[in-house]
């Protein structure tokens, strides 16, 4: 079978803003998993049962922050997700080669490369100007993060391959990007203007990993903020969270504890 990739599922984190009367309604989510997956021994990812992963230095540094910090801020959130009780993937560590990764960045001619290496490619953090290519200028101001997952299309036929038969496209790659609109921090403690980068980099690697976006987040007349369930994979970004909620790790269990037997 021959293959090409094409877009599928975009996910988008938001930065939340306040200040209007009433009862708000900042996210309401159910979707635990996405509706694409990766397969397992995929032998057009290498025929392993590992996901892959490797982080840009060339976009590596945020600003407010270096790559050293960055990076460092990487590895503890790949290292969450990876030590997640009760699923073995594994995630494995893949060197950069001194690339500009980033295929979907190539396609608006922001840099990059149009090609990829590893299943997950943290691309880096990147202009407001390119947020606003793919989605908007108003929206730019809000997305904190986005993971494209690209899938498999059979050029034969043009149609999304399901090659495990579990009714759910087939991932190629996939590629996260941060925003440089905001200013990013790490060691953050409780709400502050600037974003927790190992927050943003744990929640965009769950979609790395199939989940979804879910739980809801209301807001009171009275101004109280409520969270049902709160959790790294809820929607909006509010403050750091850098630890998985149960409710965070049922949903990687849901996906990931028959891995690589899907
Ligand atoms: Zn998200």
């Amino acid at each position: 079978m021959d293959e090409t990739v094409q877009i599928s599922e975009v996910e988008i984190h938001t930065s939340l803003q306040g200040g209007e009367a009433g009862q708000i309604i900042y996210f309401n989510d159910r979707a635990k998993k996405m509706g694409s997956h990766w397969v397992p021994f995929d032998p057009n990812r290498g025929g392993d049962k590992i996901i892959t992963w490797l982080s840009d230095q060339i976009d590596g540094a945020a600003n407010g922050c270096t790559l050293a910090e960055t990076q460092a801020a990487v590895s503890r959130a790949m290292t969450t997700w990876n030590n997640v009780k009760g699923a073995t993937i594994p995630l494995v560590e893949w060197p950069d080669y001194g690339m500009d990764w980033g295929y979907v960045q190539s396609l608006m001619d922001f840099g990059g490369f149009p090609g990829w290496y590893a299943d997950i490619t943290q691309a880096g953090w990147l202009p407001r100007e390119f947020f606003t290519a793919w989605f908007g200028e108003e929206e730019s101001e809000y997305i904190l993060g986005v993971t494209f997952t690209l899938i498999w299309i059979d050029s034969e036929t043009g149609l999304p391959t399901d090659m495990d038969n579990n009714r759910k496209q087939d991932v190629a790659f996939r590629e996260v990007y941060y925003n440089n609109f905001f200013t990013w921090a790490i060691d953050l403690e409780g709400w502050s203007q600037k974003i927790d980068v190992e927050s943003i980099v744990l929640h965009e690697n769950g979609h790395g990993l199939s989940l979804g976006h879910f739980g809801k987040l209301t807001r009171t007349p009275n101004g109280k903020l409520h969270w049902s369930p709160e959790a790294v994979m809820n929607a909006g970004y509010v403050y750091p969270q850098r630890e998985l909620s149960g409710t965070d790790t049922a949903a990687f269990y849901s996906i990931w504890a028959s891995w690589p037997n899907n």
